[in-house]
This record gives structure tokens, C-alpha cells and sequence, in this order.
């Protein structure tokens, strides 16, 4: 039986989270669906035939909740719109029509803790006569890095060492990539390096200035993690900028492709999508082979996805000082910018 604990719901933007304390289950129900649902007398099933008739094009589609009423040990989930409608449904109805059963919807990460590794804690915990890394501590060190790198697609190396590098490069190819080899970059000069929308290099190793005194702020986006948030919140977007191909311009360059690339035996109709590239919007592109009555509406999805990898909430901002240094997979983390000095390059 349904009981009135506080957390038998929960409000999403565009629904409601509903809670089954019978079965242990949730189920996530639009608005739009709920109020389109109604079961009421009053206007939404016809009192003798029972059949629907209102019309869901008369609901404003964003329509919202004003209250939710519960009675204690009913079998009733009570909801009062703000065009004053009142929709009674059972449990077991919702139950019944439970189109998202136990969805899981996780929010973006911006947790830049688990991002970091520091070289000095190998050496100290695999030192060689000289005081330097073991060759057994090596490969540990490289095993934690390409770790770091498949799970994030990013990996920042505190307290590193010139010599570092090599062992980064190994890391990365033991991280499977294809067999491109990085980019290394210094500080700003990124943004320029970045512009490969058609053969982005595999690992970006990213190097603080050499004349950084304090510490750079440089941001980031997981534009796989990104576009896979978004799809889950409205398919359409990302659907779009997966199908439709778009002509990137670097340079005298063009390279005609999608923004989202995804793997062979995905569909765009699948819930979960396998999403193996992610080029940045920001590049210059211009859509092509759009029909007429897309267009808009592609750069609806275009204008959304440019904005959530932008918007700070979604990003990674790591603070690089002058002995540290980051990795990143170009096909999967996008570049945002840095800060030098106070001012913000894009
Ligand atoms: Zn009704």
C-alpha cells in the first residue's frame, strides 16, 4: 500500500518522479502525459462510454502542478494543475503505465578530485636506488594513468617530471587508442591545436606555460557524458546532430561530417547510444543536406548542445601549476578555455 512518506515523490522539470513503495520501484510520468491521462468525469472521459475525450493539443504542453494531495492509506495519487484541473489516478493504474520504470537519469560530473594522480606518491611507494620511479613502478603508473583516461576520458598528473612524458605517451597507447600519436600542447596554444574536427588526435597532453608563475585555470567538457545526459532528456537533439552531417571548415580544410559520431550498430532509436566522437561546436561549420523543414529545428539541437557544454555547471576546471600536466582523449573531451592572467581565451 501506498504510504504518504515524504519521498513518495519526487518534482522533475518536465515531470514527476512517483515512488511504489509496494514493489520498491519508481516511475517517472511527464506532465504532459499525466494531465493528458486524467481519468476524471469533469471533461476527460465521457461519464457513460468511458471513452477519452479531451484533446491533448487543447493542454498547454508545458503544463505544470500546483499541488500534489496524497490520502493517507487511499490507493490515490492526487495532482491539482495550474489550469485548476484535478486528476485522480490509482497506483495501480500508474503502475500499469509506468513508460519509464526505474529510470536512470545521472547528472554530469564535475568532480575534479577523482581526476588527479600525483607522480611523487609512485615514486615513493616504488622507488629504484636513485630515489627515482622503478621500472615496477612505471608500468603501475601507467596502468593508473590509461585507467584514469578509459574511465574519464581525462586524466590530470600532479608533482610530474620532464621525463614524464614518455611514460604518458606509453599510457596512452596502452590505453588501446588508435595508434595516432599525441598532440602536445603548451598552455593557450591548445585552442589552436584543438581544431581537428577530422582527425583529432587520440590523447592530447596538455602542458601548463613555461612561464606560468601562478596557476592556470583551463576548462573542459566530457561531450560523450554530455551528449548521453542530453539524450536522455530529450532524444531529438542529440538524434539530430548524430544523422545530420555538417561541413566543419579549419584552415583551407573541410571535413564533412556529424557533430556526434556514433558506432556502426547504433541507432538512433536505441535508448542507450554507443557514442564514440564528439566533435566541438564551436569549430566554423555550416549544416548541409538539411532539408528545408529541419533546419530550424537542427539548430534548435545545434544552439542546446553548444550551450550545455559551455554552461560551467557542465564542465571541468582544473588548475594546472607549473610541474603538472593533463591528458585527454580529443575524440571524447572537449577544450573550453583557460584562464591566464585573469582573462578568459575561448
Ligand atoms: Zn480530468
Amino acid at each position: 500500500m501506498p504510504t504518504t512518506k515524504k519521498d513518495s515523490f519526487l518534482y522533475g522539470e518536465n515531470y514527476i518522479r512517483i515512488f511504489f513503495s509496494d514493489s520498491q520501484d519508481y516511475g517517472d510520468f511527464h506532465y504532459i502525459w499525466l494531465r493528458h491521462n486524467c481519468l476524471c468525469f469533469k471533461g476527460c472521459l465521457h461519464p457513460k462510454t468511458k471513452e477519452r475525450i479531451n484533446d491533448s493539443s487543447e493542454i498547454p504542453f508545458d503544463i505544470l502542478p500546483r499541488t500534489v494531495i496524497k490520502y493517507e492509506d487511499a490507493d490515490q495519487f492526487i495532482m491539482e494543475w495550474e489550469d485548476g484541473h484535478i486528476s485522480t489516478y490509482k497506483y495501480s493504474f500508474l503502475q500499469e503505465h509506468n513508460y519509464a520504470l526505474n529510470r536512470r537519469f545521472t547528472q554530469i560530473t564535475n568532480n575534479s578530485t577523482k581526476l588527479a594522480i600525483d607522480f611523487q606518491e609512485f615514486i615513493k611507494l616504488y622507488p629504484n636506488d636513485d630515489g627515482k620511479l622503478s621500472n615496477e613502478g612505471r608500468l603501475v603508473y601507467r596502468q593508473a594513468v590509461a585507467q584514469k583516461l578509459k574511465a574519464h576520458g581525462i586524466v590530470l598528473i600532479r608533482n610530474s617530471n620532464e621525463k614524464v612524458t614518455n611514460d604518458d605517451l606509453d599510457a596512452s597507447i596502452e590505453h588501446k587508442l588508435p595508434s595516432t600519436r599525441p598532440f602536445i600542447d603548451v598552455g593557450a596554444d591548445l585552442t589552436k591545436a584543438s581544431t581537428y574536427p577530422n582527425t583529432p588526435p587520440d590523447i592530447h597532453i596538455l602542458l601548463p606555460h613555461s612561464d606560468t608563475t601562478t596557476e592556470e585555470k583551463h576548462f573542459f567538457v566530457d561531450g560523450i557524458q554530455a551528449a548521453t545526459y542530453l539524450r536522455r532528456k530529450d532524444r531529438r537533439i542529440i538524434d539530430l546532430l548524430a544523422s545530420v552531417t555538417v561541413k566543419f571548415r579549419e584552415l583551407n580544410q573541410v571535413t564533412n561530417a556529424p557533430i556526434i559520431e556514433l558506432t556502426s550498430d547504433s541507432r538512433t532509436q536505441d535508448d542507450y547510444l554507443n557514442i564514440t566522437k564528439v566533435r566541438n561546436p564551436k569549430f566554423e561549420l555550416v549544416p548541409v543536406g538539411i532539408p528545408f523543414s529541419c533546419m530550424e529545428e537542427w539548430y534548435y539541437a545545434y544552439n542546446c548542445f553548444n550551450d550545455f557544454l559551455h554552461d560551467p555547471r557542465n564542465g571541468l576546471e582544473l588548475t594546472l601549476k607549473k610541474t603538472d600536466l593533463i591528458l585527454f582523449n580529443s575524440s571524447r573531451v572537449l577544450y573550453n578555455g583557460i584562464i591566464v592572467k585573469g582573462h578568459r581565451h575561448p
